[in-house]
């Protein structure tokens, strides 16, 4: 039955053990591996069907490849999903043993997929992971990582936005631009900071609202209720919160000039690329801006970059969005199609 879920796949190799032990259903996606390893996350998440796990392992790791690509890295595309029946407690001896079996999972492919951390997994457990491979990166820093990459995802996704904002407001300067930001966590908060510094006015919106009010007092922002925010008036919206947000629903609704945020796949369904382009809103594509994260990884761990290097490729997706609006612009195009047209021809003039 997985195998038919495949079938319609462009990817290279996946792969499937069930754990026993946990009864988690462990996925690998290897969607290509033209310009290096493929690289990305271990999700851990309770889907519905253990076949939900693997589509969204299948589509993920399509997905790294052209994040990947369009960062100019030397990794290709993957992706790992363990579908459990329930989230194992950070700490406990299930959890710990569960991503041992996994680390054992991801070696048995031999370095063709380097795992991460993801969705409800983080450093502790890609250090659990290195007991059993090598082929992993964003363990603690005690253990030889880098740490958590919301760092550099923050900083290439402040210099996404300067780039959208040259772009569709004409000016890459952001004092006085109004940014809401949906999401005020590992990556929405660093980004407040560079935001403030950089002198825009800062809207700010998180599920747990004590969370932005102790930002929006820090940083003299102001907030707005998580629900309805998307609809609130700005310049620029910045989702760092969740998938999905940009949808047939939402788009209509929006009141801003700029989509340019953090959250992976922010767009509903590929149709949501055309409608926020029909609606005049410039999208700084999600997989292209929220880059930061595996620079940060593959630069730290594996390319060994110093600071200045790291500062300059974070730079880089700045520029690297300014070709993908040129693109658009002149192919009468989405910024959407625009990135992934880029990015599949940067993996086919590596192969
Ligand atoms: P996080 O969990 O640290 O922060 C997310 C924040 O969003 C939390 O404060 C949470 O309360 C809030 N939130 C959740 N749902 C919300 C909603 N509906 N409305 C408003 N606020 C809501 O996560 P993060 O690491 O900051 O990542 C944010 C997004 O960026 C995710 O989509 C993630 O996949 C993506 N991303 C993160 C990285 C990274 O390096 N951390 C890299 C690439 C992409």
């Amino acid at each position: 039955m997985f195998q038919d879920l495949a079938s319609g796949w462009e990817g290279e190799r996946w792969g499937h053990r069930f754990d026993e032990p946990s009864g988690a259903h462990l996925f690998v996606a290897i969607h290509s591996t033209v310009l290096g390893p493929g690289m990305g996350g271990t999700r851990l998440k309770v889907y519905d069907t253990p076949e939900d796990g693997f589509a969204d392992a299948l589509r993920l790791s399509e997905a790294m490849s052209y994040k990947q690509a369009a960062a100019h890295l030397p990794y290709g595309g993957g992706k790992a999903v363990i579908a459990a029946s329930q989230i194992p407690e950070p700490g406990s001896p299930e959890r710990r043993e569960l991503f041992l079996r996994h680390g054992e999972f991801i070696d048995s492919f031999g370095g063709a997929y380097v795992t991460a951390a993801d969705m409800n997994t983080g450093p502790e457990d890609m250090d659990v992971v290195a007991e059993r491979t090598a082929h992993v990166l964003g363990r603690t820093p005690a253990n030889g990582g880098s740490g958590d990459p919301g760092h550099g995802t923050a900083i290439g996704v402040f210099h996404g936005i300067r780039a959208a904002a040259a772009r569709a407001l004409g000016s890459e300067d952001l004092t006085g631009r109004s940014v809401l930001i949906q999401g005020v966590g590992s990556v929405g908060g660093r980004l407040a900071h560079h935001l403030h510094g950089a002198g825009a006015e800062l809207i700010l919106a998180d599920i747990e609202p004590a969370r932005a009010d102790v930002l929006a007092y820090e940083l003299d922002a102001r907030t707005v209720p998580a629900a309805g925010a998307l609809a609130t008036t700005c310049d620029i919206l910045s989702p760092c919160a969740t998938g999905g947000v940009l949808s047939a629903e939402t788009i209509g609704t929006l009141a801003c000039r700029v989509v340019a945020g953090a959250a992976n796949n922010q767009l509903a369904s590929p149709a949501d690329g055309d409608r926020i382009t029909q609606a005049g809103i410039l999208y700084a594509p999600d997989y292209v801006i929220n880059a930061g994260g595996v620079i940060h990884l593959a630069g730290y761990e594996t390319l060994g970059w110093d600071e200045a290097t790291m500062a300059a490729r974070l730079a880089g997706i700045g520029v690297t969005l300014t070709q993908i609006f040129e693109r658009a612009e002149a192919q009468g195009i989405t910024t959407a199609r625009a990135a992934e047209d880029m990015a599949r021809a940067m993996i086919a003039a590596g192969a």
